[in-house]
């Protein structure tokens, strides 16, 4: 089992808040919660919110399950960069005799993992995982590229903790851009500002900064140091619970690794660059609930306004 991250007093205290309040429902494993309607109509409010604005920016939507082929796991280099965050299904597939045994383990919680073999699905890791693959396969990107809106699917990391702010499964709303490299950046960009303005809306104190991913072992540390120092990606922070602010969203810049995995080509034949820009529903609301109290009825009218589902 992963020793789960020590809470602050701070995290404590707003997890014991929501709690209380019937915003979050406890499951007993931390990082898991069920919402509260209040909780769940703000999450609903900054889906739509999300949605508009990239359809009026040309963006395709499409759907995923939370869900992702093992296949496209292996293809993609998650297991050497986060193979702490992953998780994997497995399933039983034995004899009676093995399913009794399996009962018997279980019905005293203890290990039965020996009866479970490992399955063609693993959990969603980032939900813009399945857009590449699925772009892929439709041939060559026309001129200027493509604009996908994955939504906000539900994705797991692996990583127990008592800050409300760090989820194992959440709702991550995933825009994506696959294209010629300086469109890719062009947009990358152009959604820096944008997605700071939208979140300075909702009179959250959002900041801008470069970021690193939590990358897996020794070789992990370098990778990171690169990404800083490139700027590969950026995050939106503001102030939650705890001692530093949190990532309500982050950019990541892949260049050309998605395009290469899977042979994204451009109208004129060249590798696709990519980049994708990944919201954090639930740390949105942790951060509104934080800034303008837990009851969303009393928050400022101008945020209520572009909550409303219309
Ligand atoms: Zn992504």
């Amino acid at each position: 089992m992963a020793s789960p991250r020590p809470a602050t007093a701070d995290q404590a205290e707003f997890l014991e808040q929501l709690l209380g309040d019937g915003l979050l429902v406890d499951s007993g494993v931390q990082g898991i919660y069920g919402k509260g309607e209040r909780f769940e109509e703000v999450r609903m409010g900054i889906d739509a919110l999300l949605t508009r604005t990239a359809a009026g920016l040309g963006a395709e939507r499409l759907r995923f399950p939370p869900l992702l082929p093992r296949r496209q796991l292996e293809a993609s280099g998650y297991l050497s960069s986060f193979p702490h965050l992953a998780g994997s299904i497995f399933a039983f597939e034995g004899t009676e005799a093995e399913a009794a045994l399996q009962q018997e383990r279980a019905g005293a919680h203890e290990d039965w993992s020996e009866f479970q073999q490992m399955t063609d699905l693993v959990l969603m890791p980032a939900a813009c995982y399945p857009v590449y693959p699925a772009i892929a396969a439709r041939g060559a990107l026309p001129p200027g590229g493509v604009f996908v809106d994955a939504g906000g699917s539900w994705v797991f990391r692996h990583e127990p903790s008592g800050d409300p702010a760090r989820l194992q499964m959440f709702h991550q709303h995933e825009l994506v851009r696959l294209g010629e490299p300086e469109r890719v950046l062009q947009w990358r960009d152009e959604w820096a500002e944008r997605g700071l303005e939208l979140l300075r809306r909702l009179g959250l104190a959002a900041e801008l900064d470069r970021a690193s991913d939590p990358f897996f072992g020794r070789g992990g540390r370098m990778l990171a140091t690169n990404q800083r120092e490139r700027a590969l990606k950026l995050e939106l922070l503001v102030q939650i619970a705890g001692p530093e602010p949190t990532a309500l969203a982050s950019f990541n810049h892949h260049e050309d690794h998605f395009g290469s995995t899977y042979g994204i080509e451009l109208a004129d034949g060249g590798v696709a660059h990519t980049a994708c820009l990944g919201f954090g529903h639930e740390r949105i609301v942790l951060a509104l609930l934080r800034t303008h109290g837990l009851d969303p009825g009393t928050w400022p009218e101008p945020v209520r306004r572009e909550l409303s589902p219309a």
